[in-house]
């Protein structure tokens, strides 16, 4: 046998399908998944932008409102304090009223044009009198209008910022100006607009000034810092409003929203990590496998069913392809369900090819049990046959029939039409004998009919009958033949069917030598004797 190839052991169709379709869903789960997480992530991230620009972009109004409603409290006082403006008494009075009746602010003062501060709140008493030369002072007095001052670090480390309006007389000279300053660190109305809407989830939202300068930052300790290298600043100082991803010095990647302050020139920024922003989308991804997998599980379960369904007849017919000569192959070949259209033409191929192949061994086996020119038993197959009965115990009576003088028809007619006679006379024979009985061609022109199951008186008058019939056919041209018959019939004396041929056979010659044309019966106390009748 040829040794197994090793891919036969390895590979069949359904490995191949369930691979096939594992790798089908696999690549779609994939692609599904990938695909989902990209249109979330793409999503999270446009919605946090958004949100952050939306975010600062109230903020930056709020802001800008409540600048605008210091301007309007400050203007109002400014047009009192300017019309007496020699009235200390007023300055002090106008002073002390915004400081408490706004508490937008941490000092109020008045400033004169020179720089001289002339009244102060009453929690800034002690500084009447001094001239200021840094800070938004200077840059008020410069302007001579509203103003939003650049945030001014003072000596004891505090960011001061001032919001100011001119003061002009009647006849509208420049007269100072009010201010209200703002600690950037401490508690201030800035802190609680901006602090108040400090987010849990991660974001945060700074301010930084014209100069990148930070001012609010919801880490105290960064308030006063300049941010050189950041992009959403870098923009929103050109007054741009909008919202962008930006990585920051740290080599944090953060998503940004950002809206100028347009009273105070600042910029307001919301970001928040990106990471944050993507964490939650990690859990939505667990969630859409958690949902996705009962389906999975089943498209799996079913795509092993299928493929099992599928490749079965295929399997099968392979299985029984490889023992064709099998006596079930068959009966295994009808079994199979051909409920696919490859399956149904491989089915009726090897099904054909079953047939032709037991007809040929059915023809092998007759041409070689049978005699070419007859096709009469041949002596080899008589051998088995007689030697079956034998083994089932069936007695036979024997029939050794001889052509009388057929040496004269090969010679007088030649050999072909001695062939003829030979066919016709096997016909005959086949013709008178029972589906029981063989006929076979043991010689030349001698046969044997073997008649199982017959005793001797029925052989006896089988054979007659059979010599009679040959006496009186005719055959063209070579006109009428007679046979001598010899009969032998098993009993307990005859040991052998072999035996028994031989008496048969004796028999035979007895026919010969007592005139021809007639049967003998072997007798065993005679050896040989004609029959009584
Ligand atoms: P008898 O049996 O009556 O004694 O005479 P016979 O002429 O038949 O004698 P014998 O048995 O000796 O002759 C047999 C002849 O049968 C010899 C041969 O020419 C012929 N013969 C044998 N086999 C064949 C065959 O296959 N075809 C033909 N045409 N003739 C055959
Ligand atoms: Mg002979
Ligand atoms: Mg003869």
């Amino acid at each position: 046998m040829l040794p197994t190839p090793f891919y036969s052991r390895m590979l069949n169709i359904k490995t191949l399908i369930v691979f096939l379709a594992f790798l089908v869903m696999f690549i779609t789960l994939v692609n599904t998944l990938y695909a989902s997480y990209k249109v979330q992530k793409n999503q999270l991230i446009k919605h946090t932008l958004d949100t952050n620009q939306a975010y600062t972009q109230k903020l930056a109004a709020a802001t800008d409102d409540l600048i605008n409603a210091a301007y309007e409290q400050l203007g109002f006082a400014a047009n009192i304090i300017g019309t007496n403006f020699s009235d200390l008494s007023v300055l002090m009075q106008e002073v002390e009223r915004i400081q408490y009746q706004t508490r937008t602010f941490n000092s109020v003062t008045v400033v004169s044009k020179e720089g001289e501060i002339l009244a102060a709140s009453s929690n800034r008493l002690n500084i009447i009198g001094l001239t200021l030369t840094v800070g938004g002072g200077p840059e008020a007095i410069a302007v001579k209008k509203p103003l939003v001052g650049t945030p001014h670090l003072t000596r004891a480390g505090e960011l001061l910022l001032l919001i100011s309006y001119p003061i002009f007389n009647a006849k509208g000279e420049y007269l100072g100006y009010l201010g209200g300053s703002l600690y950037l660190k401490k508690d201030s109305i800035l802190n609680e607009l901006l602090g108040e809407h400090f987010h849990q989830d991660g974001s945060y939202i700074y301010v930084v000034d014209k100069n990148k300068q930070l001012i609010y930052h919801p880490e105290q300790a960064k308030v006063g810092e300049f941010v050189l290298d950041n992009a959403a600043i870098n923009k929103v100082i050109n007054n741009e409003s909008g919202s962008i991803q930006l990585t920051t010095s740290n080599g944090i990647e953060m998503l940004a929203g950002f809206s100028t302050i347009k009273t105070a020139g600042w910029g307001v920024i919301a970001q928040r990590p990106l990471k944050t922003t993507l964490s939650s989308l990690d859990e939505l991804m667990i969630q859409v496998g958690y949902y996705t997998l009962p389906l999975v599980l089943f498209t799996l379960v079913l795509i092993g069913l299928l493929a099992n369904y599928i490749s079965r007849p295929l399997c099968r017919l392979a299985s029984i392809a490889g023992k064709m000569n099998s006596s079930k192959a068959e009966a295994n070949l009808m079994n199979i369900k051909a409920w696919y259209f490859e399956i149904s033409e491989l089915k009726k191929a090897m099904l054909e090819g079953l047939g032709l192949n037991n007809n040929q061994i059915i023809q092998l086996k007759e041409d070689a049990a049978t005699d070419p020119l007859t096709g009469a038993v041949n002596r080899r197959s008589l051998h088995l046959l007689l030697k079956k009965l034998e083994q089932k115990n069936i007695p036979i009576s024997a029939l050794v029939i001889d052509i009388d003088h057929f040496k004269a028809v090969n010679d007088t007619f030649g050999h072909a039409l001695g062939d003829k006679v030979l066919i016709e006379l096997t016909q005959l024979m086949q013709k008178v004998s029972r589906k029981q009985d063989i006929v076979a061609r043991t010689g030349g022109e001698e046969f044997l009919l073997i008649l199982p199951s017959t005793p001797s008186d029925l052989a006896w008058t089988i054979a007659e009958r059979l010599r009679e019939r040959v006496a009186k056919m005719q055959i063209e041209p070579v006109g009428k033949l007679t046979v001598s018959i010899g009969i032998a019939t098993s009993s307990k004396h005859i040991k052998s069917n072999e035996e028994l041929l031989k008496r048969a056979d004796l028999a035979m010659y007895q026919a010969k030598k007592l005139g021809r044309n007639r049967c003998e019966v072997f007798d065993t106390s005679k050896k040989a004797h004609i029959h009584p009748n």
